[in-house]
């Protein structure tokens, strides 16, 4: 028996996908999966150099830059003038560099936190001339305090795209959110769906490709599994599935075996949102 880092519950995990030497247990009370034993991301994937070659990519930078509009009319719908922002593990920082482009004047109320030393010197580049705050840390509940007790406690809207699968213990981090932050403050979150995983490493296998980002993945949310993180610790969420619908989306996937058909296909017949597959869940959670 075990505690799901989740949903918190304890309960007995079954062995559900290997995938580079990890192995990742699906918890039966939730349906999201987890990565047991935990390894640090470092001493999973072979060669750093990979990760940054991967995100160095000029070309591949240029293709975020495209889709990082989507990100940023997200960060819109939630925005309220009160609000600081708080991107935790921006990277290359597109939704927000759009963002203060829109609201020039909110600059100083923005604060990156970037742990990957790669991704601080790319942020300081992108935001020279700019007020915005880079600040050199991990997704710790601590140093968002410190950014709250230094703007007078305002709300946050916090925003993680693609990082809370990264964390050890998503439930607890949660929980230590919800004791620091102000009322009227939301978490956006970005996560990939653990329905199309499955698919998708069986998939790259076939293609003969090793771009499953599986490895780095640690916990693997479901639509259920989200709302049960939430909902146990007291607070509000809203789930929604994004698939992908335009090249911009299919430019970002590690690789681009989608056919412009299938793409018209799926926006007449959403058959990924209709079975649960779609490529990513978003959530709101409330504080
Ligand atoms: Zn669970």
């Amino acid at each position: 028996v075990q505690t799901c880092p989740i949903c918190n519950s304890n309960i007995r995990f079954r062995k559900y996908l290997s995938d580079k030497g990890c192995t990742w247990y699906k918890c039966p009370s939730c349906k999201g999966a987890v990565m047991l034993p935990y390894l640090h991301e470092s001493k999973r994937i072979s060669g750093q150099e990979l990760y940054f070659e991967y995100h160095n990519d000029q070309q591949f930078i240029e293709r975020r830059k495209k889709f990082s509009v989507n990100q940023t009319n997200f960060l819109r719908m939630f925005y309220k003038e009160n609000m600081i922002i708080i991107e935790i593990g921006p990277g290359l920082g597109f939704p927000i560099l759009n963002f203060i482009k829109i609201f020039p004047n909110k600059s100083q109320d923005i604060f990156l936190m970037e742990s990957e030393e790669f991704f601080q010197n790319h942020l300081k580049k992108q935001f020279t001339n700019t007020r915005v705050n880079i600040i050199s840390s991990e997704a710790n509940p601590g140093s968002i305090k410190k950014i709250l007790k230094n703007n007078n406690n305002k709300p946050a809207l916090i925003y993680m795209d693609n990082v809370l699968e990264h964390l050890e213990y998503p439930y607890i981090f949660l929980h230590e959110l919800n004791s620091i932050l102000p009322a009227g403050s939301i978490l956006l979150i970005d996560v990939p769906n653990e329905n199309l995983l499955r698919f998708r490493t069986w998939l790259y296998k076939k293609l003969g490709s090793d771009g499953t980002t599986a490895a780095a993945h640690i916990n693997l949310f479901t639509k259920a599994s989200l709302k049960m993180m939430a909902k146990k610790n007291g607070l509000k969420i809203k789930v929604w599935q994004r698939g992908i619908r335009n090249i911009e989306d299919v430019n970002c996937l590690p690789t681009n075996n989608y056919t412009s058909i299938l793409l018209n296909f799926l926006k007449i017949f959403p058959i990924d949102k209709f079975f649960g597959f779609a490529n990513n869940l978003r959530a709101a959670i409330y504080f």
